[in-house]
């Protein structure tokens, strides 16, 4: 492919002006999404402005990089400098504030450069195939941009609500039904606060008193009305003309988010300068709302956890709802927080940050004790309703039948005559556990990994064994492949089993049931939570997935069933995360009127965890929690990163982190005032194979970021390519949410 000629694009005029040299060559450092250090040399007949793509040779591959650097002299001898292919100018070059928050990014999680700048980028912009294609598909770059924001201004008309008519177009459409339940949402979404109270008032101020950077945590009860101060204070920011990055938890909250941002700002934003940026939209749309971002257009990005890379600049405003949840952090590639990433890039582009909680994570409370954040405080609740009343029953004494207490019975009995909605919340889905031959004690363990196969019924009398960990499915035995026997048993119990015995318990109750597995296509989480609103299902059924954000209108008890198992869990947040998603569910009882119901069922009722729900006192457990890991040395108060190593084989992998570990230790031994830092041995996994591979780690860990970020610098590079010797595989995490 020949060089691009000096072309007349504004951009790369602009680039001449800035150059420091003044003939060709001119050299570039290109990042790359190549498992290697560093960045790569490149040399160009036209300049060539920072932060622009462009594509470069690569063995015997062409690659799409971003130009990182333009120094005078390159790095290596110029003639094995090879030149690069094309520049290309579709795109406004990424801004320098991008280019640090990516080089922060590698750094703070040891990531090569181009690793972490590529991959966020939609598909279609970093890759060589898909530019190819629509170069010789659809000529000219400008043309394809118009087509793009054509195809966008499509996707935004489907997905927008109306402002007119304060009904989606594509809803109004559809049958009698459908236009009911809209309508219905539309009160929920669009149902105007005509006077925030005094403490979300006071947040609002908070929040907007200055231009600079601050990062504020707000504390808000469930039901407090986060939302109506994010959306105040947002209205401020824009009417300032700058941008607002919005992060929710789950791909299913931000239609009803997008729906509140849309109606509510509708005198600030319009509906086409809200782009959103989650996993769930087509490269299409992902790449136009890059675009968006890109080119200014967009003044509200809304997206989950990979938007905290969006492209925007100008920003007056960050907001993390539901900070504490762990889905901001990204379990694969680089792996990096979002919240933390928010806060830094409020810093940076002297925003204000506002994280929001009912159970903030204990990082974040500790940062407002330390007096790096100020805390807010919604006290009560906006629609003057009282908090849910929460309380637990002992099922160590009970008798249960098909796993519930007579009292939840009972009180689900109360509820559904008062023409009320219950949610029964079971975080485990699939019909049982496991599948168990009570002749000789077989147990239904998957051949790849060491967990057991889970059991799922997908119709009345279809059964399979399921995989959760590597997926793979299996028949269920017509017989023990053990002894023979044909009694097989399920074990426990999951959703798929217990909507099977509330159907037997309340035959005229109309059920539904919410997990990954009941809305595995698209669209039918969202149709199920319709009917939910609508006023079609008497008892829903769910994992954690209708724990977050759903407002639902007419729900007066929530049961909650076995959720000891995450307590005696050797992850020393368990109870945080425990505290956290039990407060969340609870929160769903009640929010609009009288006062909700919360059962929780256990057999450790005298567990502080329950206490502290039972009493909605989050500040007393945070306190409790914190002491107790500041006695122990855990984070918040040390730093730690985690070292995993994959192989068939459990030795290799253990072999080569304890080689790693001695690598670490000869290199605090050459320091002259070691800082303390903690090598751990290496251990295997709590579920050590999966899918035929196992995986052990090793932890380290330093009261002080500063050593610990020094010691991962030297160490990594001595470590080898990630992809080492064979089958081995490695990678670190900083930070590790899960240990
Ligand atoms: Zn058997
Ligand atoms: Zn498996």
């Amino acid at each position: 492919m020949p060089l691009i000629e000096p072309n007349r694009s504004p951009l790369l005029l602009e680039t001449q002006i800035q150059s420091n040299t003044t003939h060709p060559p001119y050299w570039l450092q290109v990042a790359l999404d190549v498992p290697l250090e560093g960045v790569f040399d490149y040399r160009s007949d036209v300049p060539v402005m920072r932060g622009l793509r462009v594509i470069v040779p690569f063995g015997r591959r062409q690659l799409i990089g971003v130009v990182v650097a333009c120094p005078d002299q390159p790095s290596l001898p110029p003639e094995s400098i090879k030149p690069i292919e094309r520049v290309l100018d579709d795109l406004p070059p990424l801004t320098p504030a991008w280019l640090d928050m990516a080089k922060f990014a590698s750094d703070y999680y040891q990531r090569p450069l181009g690793e972490v700048m590529l991959p966020v980028m939609p598909a279609r912009l970093r890759s060589v195939a898909a530019y190819t294609r629509a170069q010789s598909g659809d000529g000219p770059v400008a043309k394809q941009l118009a087509k793009q924001l054509a195809q966008l201004a499509k996707i935004n008309k489907k997905t927008t609500v109306d402002a007119k008519h304060d009904i989606a177009p594509e809803q109004r459409t559809e049958d009698n039904r459908k236009n009911h339940l809209t309508a219905f949402q539309l009160i929920q979404s669009t149902k105007p606060i005509l006077q925030l109270n005094t403490a979300q008032q006071a947040a609002v101020d908070t929040l907007t008193a200055t231009d600079d950077y601050q990062t504020c945590l707000l504390f808000g009860v469930t039901g407090s009305g986060k939302t109506e101060v994010y959306l105040a204070a947002a209205a401020k920011v824009l009417e300032s003309g700058r941008r607002v990055l919005f992060l929710v938890p789950e791909i299913n909250l931000t239609p009803q988010f997008a729906a509140s941002l849309q109606a509510r700002l509708a005198p600030y934003v319009k509906p086409d300068q809200i782009a959103l940026m989650h996993s769930g939209l087509t490269d299409t749309q992902r790449q136009a709302s890059w675009v968006r971002a890109a080119m200014g257009d967009a003044h509200i990005v809304l997206g989950t956890r990979m938007a905290i890379f969006a492209p925007l600049s100008n920003l007056g405003l960050i907001v993390v709802d539901e900070e504490h949840d762990p889905s901001y952090k990204q379990q694969e590639g680089l792996r990096y927080s979002a919240r933390d990433l928010a806060v830094w890039r409020g810093r940076q582009d002297q925003a204000t940050v506002v994280l929001g909680s009912a159970t903030p994570s204990l990082e974040s409370w500790a940062q407002t004790q330390r007096g790096f954040y100020k805390r807010l405080d919604l006290p009560e609740r906006a629609h003057q309703t009282l908090m849910p009343n929460i309380r637990l029953i002992d099922t160590r004494r009970a008798d249960l039948k098909q796993g519930l207490t007579p009292q939840v019975i009972d009180a689900m009995t109360q509820t559904l005559e008062q023409k009320q909605q219950v949610l029964v919340f079971l975080n485990r889905r699939g019909y049982a556990p496991v599948l168990h031959c009570p002749s000789c004690g077989w147990l239904s363990q998957c051949k790849n990994c060491s967990v057991f196969a889970v059991l799922h019924r997908d119709q009345p009398y279809k059964m399979r064994l399921h995989c959760h960990h590597c997926g793979q499915q299996t028949q269920v035995p017509k017989a023990c492949p053990e002894c023979g026997d044909q009694d097989l048993q399920a074990m426990g119990r999951g959703t798929q089993r217990l909507e099977e015995h509330l159907t037997e318990i309340f035959p005229q109750a109309r059920l539904a049931r919410i997990d990954a597995d009941s809305t595995r296509t698209k669209g039918s989480a969202q149709a199920l939570f319709e009917q939910v609103h609508a006023g079609l299902v008497d008892i829903l059924v769910g994992t954690q997935m209708v724990s977050k954000g759903h407002d639902f209108a007419r729900l007066g008890l929530v049961v909650v069933l076995n959720p000891d198992s995450m307590l005696f869990s050797q992850d020393f947040r368990a109870p945080e995360r425990l505290f956290a998603q039990l407060m969340q569910v609870a929160g769903r009882a009640g929010r609009h009127q009288g006062q909700g119901q919360v059962l929780v069922q256990t057999g450790y009722p005298e567990q502080p965890v329950y206490r502290a729900l039972c009493q909605h006192d989050y500040p007393g457990f945070a306190q409790s929690t914190l002491e107790e890991r500041r006695t122990a040395q855990l984070p918040p108060y040390v730093y730690q990163a985690l070292l995993t190593a994959q192989a068939r084989e459990l030795n290799t992998a253990i072999d080569f982190l304890q080689h790693g570990r001695d690598v670490a230790q000869a290199w605090l031994d050459t320091q002259p005032a070691p800082e303390h830092i903690t090598l751990f041995d290496p251990v295997p996994l709590r579920v050590t194979r999966v899918a035929q591979v196992c995986r052990a780690q090793l932890l380290v860990e330093s009261p002080s970021r500063a050593a610990l970020h020094q010691l991962l610098r030297a160490w990594l590079p001595a470590l080898g390519t990630r992809h080492a010797k064979g089958q081995l595989r490695w990678q670190l995490e900083v930070d590790p949410l899960e240990i």
